[in-house]
């Protein structure tokens, strides 16, 4: 178990103008488990390899604990980090068995046959230590590569896109697993992934990075009521987001003014969305528009409502209603917006 702390640290690949990373400070409580998430090219996995030790960066400091790993004159190497990888595709030996890929490189003595037998039980794989890989589903070979960081006993756990080649169901299943096994060894864990449903399912907090920069850190909760700019709440799947001015307590855009609560006392130009469960058809609504489509999802209908702005635009909005309503592609409906529902960022 360890905290880990990245302090300023910078990264080009050689031969390369531009940084991979820049001035990224991160915290990482002992025991905890956090997502790298972010676009593609943003730089989670060049994180996740600095912490290995697979590269050095430019400049910054990075700390296990009360150790400098990384300094201006340390450099420990990856196999003295006390770290364990877990890969997108497990990085298994095929002529290997269970257990010899489990117990690869480590003394076969007493000690092994007792680890062995509890990291076995922890990952649900007593009495298939004799298998091959082939001989393996999926989720059995995901076990094995977890197996294989966990009976090293890590400081750390490092896991770059490890569900990525499940199938929808399984990748449900293991992500509830692997968290509790994490959870029950006390393991602090980073997770990669470009998925932000996986990172606010697994994460006690996230790290939303774009372009070499950390954007936002946060638990899930908090970055989802509150993401910190347009970048953040467009990657986490935010709608409905438009440019507006606020003016005393007016929120102006191009189709309505909205009278909010503005306790951060904004003023000029910002961004906002308006949250699907905010907007409410209803016939007293004072907007209009017409019903461009609906899905079902049983919880919940999904409607997007056409509508006309100030200078003749057609655009829509989407937003979650009562499954039970009737409601027509091409139904003329009013609606309104709760105010509470609205999240605002300057621009
Ligand atoms: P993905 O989700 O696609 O894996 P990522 O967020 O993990 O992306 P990184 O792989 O960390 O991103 O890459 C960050 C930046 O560094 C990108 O611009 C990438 O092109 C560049 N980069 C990564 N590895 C190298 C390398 N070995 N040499 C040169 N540039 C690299």
């Amino acid at each position: 178990m360890s905290s880990i702390e990245l302090k300023n640290i910078s990264k080009r690949y050689k031969g390369e103008k531009r940084y991979a990373l820049s001035n990224v400070d991160l915290q990482i409580k002992d025991g905890e488990i956090v997502t790298l998430l972010g676009p593609s090219g943003c730089g989670k996995t060049t994180t996740l390899r600095l912490i290995a030790g697979f590269e050095k960066p430019e400049s910054g400091t990075i700390r296990f604990g009360n150790e400098y790993i990384v300094d201006d004159n340390t450099f420990i190497p990856p196999q003295k980090r006390g770290v364990g990888m877990v890969f997108q595709d497990y990085a298994l030996f095929p002529h290997l068995t269970v257990y010899e890929n489990i117990s690869f490189g480590m003394k076969k003595d007493k000690d092994l046959s007792s680890k062995m037998q509890s990291v076995l039980h922890l990952v649900k794989l007593s009495g298939l230590e004799k298998r091959y890989p082939s001989e393996l589903s999926g989720g059995q070979q995901q076990r094995v590569a977890l197996a294989r960081a966990l009976i090293r006993s890590p400081k750390v756990i490092l896991f770059d896109e490890p569900f990525s080649n499940l199938d929808t169901d399984l990748r449900t299943t293991m992500r509830g697993e692997i968290v509790s096994i994490i959870k029950k060894t006390k393991s602090t864990a980073i997770f990669v992934t470009h998925d932000q449903k996986e990172a606010m399912a697994i994460s006690d907090r996230v790290i939303v990075m774009n372009n070499g920069f950390v954007e936002q850190i946060g638990t899930p909760k908090e970055i989802f009521e509150k993401p910190k700019n347009k970048f953040v709440a467009e990657f986490i799947g935010f709608s409905n987001i438009f440019k507006g001015k606020i003016n005393n307590n007016i929120l102006s855009c191009d189709f309505t003014d909205i009278n909010i609560e503005n306790k951060e006392n904004m003023s000029g130009q910002v961004y906002f969305s308006i949250k699907p469960s905010g907007i409410r058809i209803n016939d007293e609504g004072n907007l209009s528009g017409v019903v461009r489509s609906t899905s079902y999802f049983g919880d919940y209908l999904e409607v997007f409502i056409s509508y006309i702005t100030k200078d003749k635009e057609i655009l829509d909005l989407v937003c979650y209603e009562d499954p039970s309503k009737d409601l027509k592609v091409g139904d003329s409906v009013r609606f309104s917006i709760d105010k509470d529902k609205i999240v605002i960022w300057k621009e």
